[in-house]
């Protein structure tokens, strides 16, 4: 087909949050046309904005997400009941969200990052509130949810899922789900990672996978975060050994007992920061929509903070210069600093867009 016939027989999305099935929509749209989109954790309107803009900027769909820890900050680290800022900090953050991503004129996926056993109730709560957002609108607040339970036994594990997913599929919601564990630490949950132990629990088993899918796959829409030795946060190179071939293991078995079609499974890439672009393109052809990036895309913010204040050092001393008078607002305005961070967000994001071969495909259609 041609890249003419190819762009009329797309099928196009209204711009903004996708649910449903324009969720699955543009989820088979990137396994069919072999790219993924970035998700990118967020922390408040600068890091949102900043993604709505890379998005835009790029013409890709984009998926926004929040952990724990970057809901409570959202709705204020000085709030004093934390497990309630968790819940309305991210309900807050989607609002938001909602609100600006139709006029970006992309589409998003919404999510919130790994719960563990003892966040479902940060889940639960979300979902109180989404409940509530559903009555009024028609839409759920969010796309989707994470649950990760992975270091719990695999039956509670599953039967956990399924119950959550029971109450999120008549939303039109999706679950996230993870089997394995994927190394390092995010957000408080997941140990420190030994680089040096045995790490053979970094390989999720494709029988757990097909065990999911037997689960999970009458209730409604989920996808895997599947371990194939990716590892949060970014480490020396050399330590653990990244398989994607895990990831193709777990769709043949799959799609061969259960009389699918290629890729039946919607599969995550955890820990995509520092990887190799030639190993994320081959997870990308196994079935990967969505690769995380949270540890670059903090790093290069951070560093674009770094760079201004060392090129203003007395901006962030003196209101006014004490030699020669020279007045420094324009410089410590926070609105100065916080801009260039977001433009080296949207820079960082244009380079994971091309990795992840997303650039240019947005569904949106206005
Ligand atoms: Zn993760």
């Amino acid at each position: 087909m041609g890249e003419a016939a190819l762009k009329s027989s797309a099928v196009g999305l209204k711009p903004g949050v996708v649910t449903g099935d324009d969720y699955v929509t543009l989820v088979e749209s990137c396994k069919a046309g072999g790219y993924a989109l970035p998700a990118v954790n967020v922390t408040g309107t600068n890091t949102i904005n900043g993604v709505l803009e890379a998005a835009a900027k790029n013409k890709s769909d984009i998926i926004i997400q929040l952990s724990n820890g970057g809901a409570q900050f959202y709705a204020g680290q000085g709030f004093p009941d934390a497990t309630l800022a968790k819940v309305l900090g991210a309900v807050s953050a989607a609002r938001h969200i909602h609100m600006m991503a139709e006029h970006y004129g992309i589409c998003v996926i919404l999510h919130t990052d790994h719960a563990n056993k003892k966040l479902i109730p940060w889940v639960e709560g979300m979902l109180d509130h989404g409940e509530v957002f559903f009555k009024e609108t028609g839409k759920p607040l969010f796309s989707s949810h994470m649950l990760d339970l992975s270091e719990e036994p695999i039956e509670w594990n599953l039967n956990e899922c399924a119950r959550i997913l029971k109450r999120m599929a008549p939303m039109g919601m999706s679950l996230e789900i993870e089997l394995g564990v994927t190394g390092g630490e995010e957000d408080g949950i997941g140990g420190e990672f030994d680089e040096s132990a045995d790490n053979s629990k970094l390989y999720t088993q494709p029988e757990d996978v097909l065990q999911a899918y037997q689960q999970l796959s009458s209730i409604g829409s989920f996808s895997v975060a599947a371990s194939f030795g990716n590892v949060h946060g970014v480490y020396k190179p050399g330590n653990v050994k990244l398989r994607p071939e895990i990831l193709k293991n777990s769709q043949t078995l799959v799609s061969e007992k259960e009389g699918t079609g290629a890729n039946p499974l919607n599969l995550v890439f955890h820990g995509g920061s520092g990887s190799d672009k030639g190993q994320i393109t081959e997870a990308v052809s196994y079935g990967v929509f969505k690769m995380n990036i949270d540890t670059d895309t903090q790093f290069v913010f951070s560093e674009a903070v770094g760079k201004f204040v060392e090129a203003n050092p007395k901006a962030f001393k003196y209101q006014i210069d004490p030699d020669d008078g020279t007045p420094y607002k324009k410089f410590y305005d926070p609105r100065k600093w916080l801009r260039a961070a977001e433009e080296a967000l949207v820079e960082r994001l244009t380079e994971a867009c091309a990795d992840l071969n997303s650039t240019g495909k947005s569904l949106a259609q206005s």
